[in-house]
């Protein structure tokens, strides 16, 4: 039976990189026979202007009955200024909520070819390969009560709630351990048990979770010291997994490592593995319409897409080669530009990975 796949390019850079992302699944689908169908969407700004909220019913719906959905990125200037409750921010929580894709994976991995687009030296991130297990549907992000209150003394006071529950916090353990057991086998595990009581919960269930998986070697970070960690010896770390607000942070910076945020994709899978794949980065609405955005975050988002939803491991190891093969002829996005290489734009950067897919 063939696959639906829901595209929803939202905002910004969205449709430009979206649109180079499915040349190369639709490439994928017709090399590899996946019998994948699509279909198109709207969320985020282009969600308010066309139905007066970032996600509407019907395209919930529509996720709900796709197998994975492929999204660009939301926002932009345009909605900064509207009422909080349906800012474009709000879709995109709302779908992730709704579909119940709590687990959020974001690999940084540095292609040896964009080490001198580090920030970092060589040396301390040559090779560099972590995997950050993010929980995407809890925690503060999605706490309440939260909202704003007015003292005794007249003074405002803004607050929000950052709770835990053992099953919250067990499951996304459980995508933690899976994949160091799949990988490095070491699992760090990213909390602040000195001041937060949702972390010293936090910790006593990853402990319990561990006795399950005697083959992965777990370790527990303070959050500062992780931020700390990431910039100072990158390379100890396998498997990171953490709370919602914290994997937020830490994989922004992990991105830096490896040269632009613009290189890096993630998956959000439920608990049956359905998902939802889009770059790490937003709608860079000040590149927005330049034709000059990395596409190659979006174009690795489809290749998780084809590894963690439908198993197609090698159809997926095809588009990474492709991905890395445009890199060895030196073709680089201003943002991983470095001095000899060529320089291109969004299209053409697109269009260099289809020919490289369609040759392997
Ligand atoms: P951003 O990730 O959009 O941009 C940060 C910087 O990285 C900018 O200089 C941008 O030009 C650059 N950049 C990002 N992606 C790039 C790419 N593919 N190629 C080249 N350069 C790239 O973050 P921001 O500026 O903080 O936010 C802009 C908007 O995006 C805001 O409205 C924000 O709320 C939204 N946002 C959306 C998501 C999402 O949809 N998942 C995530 C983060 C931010």
């Amino acid at each position: 039976m063939s696959k639906q796949i829901l595209i929803l390019p939202g905002d910004g850079i969205g449709p430009e990189i979206m649109a180079e992302a499915v040349k190369v699944l639709e490439l994928a689908n017709e090399k590899y026979s996946l019998d994948f169908e699509f279909s198109h969407d709207v969320i985020g700004g282009a969600a308010i202007d066309k139905h007066g909220v970032p996600l509407a019913d019907e395209t919930l719906d529509r996720a709900r009955a796709a197998d994975a959905v492929l999204l660009g990125a939301v926002g932009g200037p345009k909605w900064d200024k509207i009422d909080r409750d349906i800012r474009p921010e709000r879709g995109l929580l709302k779908i992730r909520a709704q579909l119940g894709l709590f687990g959020n994976l974001r690999p940084a991995i540095l292609y040896p070819q964009l080490a001198d687009a580090s920030s970092l030296k060589p040396e301390i991130v040559a090779g560099l390969d972590i995997l950050i297990v993010r929980e995407l549907t809890g925690g503060i992000y999605f706490g309440s009560p939260r909202g704003v209150r007015e003292l005794e003394n007249g003074e405002r006071q803004a607050y929000d709630t950052l709770p835990y529950s053992e099953s919250e916090i067990r499951r996304i353990a459980r995508v933690g351990f899976d994949m160091a057991r799949v990988r490095g086998k070491k699992l760090c595990s990213v909390d602040k048990a000195n001041v937060l009581a949702s972390s010293q919960l936090w910790r006593e269930i990853v402990e319990q979770v561990a006795l399950d998986y005697p083959d992965v070697e777990l370790s527990h970070m303070y959050v500062d010291n992780a931020a700390m960690q990431l910039v100072r010896a990158p390379k100890q770390f396998d498997v990171i997994v953490t709370d919602n607000l914290f994997g937020d942070i830490l994989s922004d910076q992990a991105s830096m490592l490896t040269g632009s945020i613009g290189m890096l994709p993630s998956a959000s899978l439920d608990t049956n593995n359905k998902g939802m794949y889009e770059p790490c980065h937003g709608s860079a609405p000040d590149i927005a319409g330049l034709g000059i955005a990395n596409p190659l975050a979006t174009i690795l988002s489809v290749s998780m897409m084809l590894r963690y939803s439908f198993s197609l491991g090698d159809a997926a190891d095809a588009i990474e080669k492709a991905v890395s093969l445009v890199l060895d002829q030196g073709l680089r996005t201003g943002d991983i530009w470095s001095q000899g290489c060529t320089k291109v734009g969004t299209q053409e950067m697109g269009d260099a990975v289809v020919a490289a897919l369609r040759n392997l």
